[in-house]
């Protein structure tokens, strides 16, 4: 407990850290110590982490809300006296979202959206068995192989598990992580890697990309599925009807995802609950971060909108060359995809007019 009190005094970032309490843990009976133990052990080894837990298991967020929930709330902005409940809106249609309004310059940047997705079944990757991850892998494969005749979203399954039908070379591998379609080696992160989610590695790991390139499937990364629509262009409200209709066939095909009514859709990482989406854009600022030397400002000045901003190869990377960064809207939880893509828009419209300024 003590490194924990270091932790909280050397990295005020560390949420974990923060919201720990030695006497809520104390009450906990053995198994539940040890469980809870096991959700912070990457904070604990990583203390500069941001949230610094992992769930292992949907009912982690209900078992362990004394510690949980105030992280949750703190990170996705919501105050202790308003209830945590998540809906869901994917109808854009009639709201204001297309990037060329703000800029014509805009029109063509690299859009992506992403939601997580987890099956209520399994345990999260955290937890899971070698063999778990394989049977995983080949309830998706069949899914992929009726979703490969579909008009719409058909395409191909690339696996990196040694030995599959569906295999890749690592230099095709290589080349799909350099277009920002693929997940990098997920070992190189100590993030995942200490919670366990990295674990098997490359075992039940591997891609869906629909033949239009635009709609794309993770299988075995940080949830069981992140699916997500990319393309170039300018029209928020076109990409996420894309994300939607990819998601409602994959519905169709497989079991059914973790979802609570108070926490939305169940994810491992706490930042990600809810919508469990991320919409990014990337997004040159060569005078908010020096050149690109420097996400510091960028990032201050981003949060005051309601935006996180990463370096162009993602999380933990650094700002792309003449300062291209990832923009996406922080919270997650308690806002609906709708509310999420307006806010991408509307922080980009205020972020880029501070870029262009004076
Ligand atoms: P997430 O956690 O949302 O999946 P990461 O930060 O782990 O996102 O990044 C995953 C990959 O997606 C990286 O290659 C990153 O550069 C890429 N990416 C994220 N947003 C965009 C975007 N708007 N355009 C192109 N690539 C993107
Ligand atoms: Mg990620």
């Amino acid at each position: 407990m003590a490194q924990i009190r270091a932790i909280r005094a050397a990295q005020p970032g560390n949420l974990m850290a923060r919201y720990f309490d030695e006497d809520y843990f104390n009450s906990l009976d053995e198994p539940k110590r040890g469980r809870l133990l096991e959700i912070i052990r990457s904070g604990l080894e990583n203390p500069d982490s941001q949230m610094g837990a992992y769930a292992h298991n949907d009912s982690d967020y209900e078992d362990f809300a004394p510690l949980l929930e105030p992280m949750i709330r703190e990170y996705h902005n919501i105050p202790r006296e308003q209830e945590i409940e998540q809906k869901h809106d994917w109808s854009l249609t009639a709201s204001r979202c297309n990037l060329e309004d703000i800029d014509p310059g805009l029109n063509g940047v690299s859009m992506r959206v992403r939601v997580g997705r987890n099956l209520a079944a399994l345990p999260l990757p955290a937890a899971m068995t070698k063999a778990q991850r394989l049977e995983f892998e080949a309830l998706m494969i069949e899914a992929f192989m009726t979703l490969q005749d579909d008009p719409q979203f058909g395409g191909q399954y690339f696996s990196l598990t040694p030995g599959s039908s569906h295999a890749i070379d690592d230099a095709a591998y290589q080349r799909r992580v350099q277009a920002h379609q693929m997940f990098k080696d997920m070992r190189g992160d100590p993030y995942i890697t200490a919670a366990g989610i990295a674990a098997d590695w490359p075992f039940g790991r591997g891609m869906y990309v629909s033949n239009s390139e635009d709609f794309l499937i993770w299988v075995g990364e940080e949830d069981h599925l992140r699916i997500m629509a990319m393309r170039e262009g300018g029209d928020l409200a076109a990409l996420l009807a894309r994300l939607h209709d990819g998601l409602e066939q994959l519905k169709g095909l497989i079991p059914a995802f973790a979802h609570s009514r108070r926490y939305g859709n169940i994810t491992s990482c706490p930042t990600n609950l809810g919508t469990a989406m991320r919409a990014s854009l990337h997004l040159s600022l060569p005078r908010l971060t020096e050149g690109g030397k420097d996400l510091g400002p960028a990032r201050k000045t981003a949060s005051g909108f309601g935006l996180s901003v990463r370096g162009a190869g993602g999380e933990h990377s650094d700002a792309g060359h003449g300062g291209l960064v990832d923009i996406s809207p922080r919270a997650r939880l308690g806002k609906t995809e709708t509310a999420i893509i307006q806010r991408l828009y509307e922080g980009t419209a205020a972020l880029w007019s501070l870029e262009n300024a004076g």
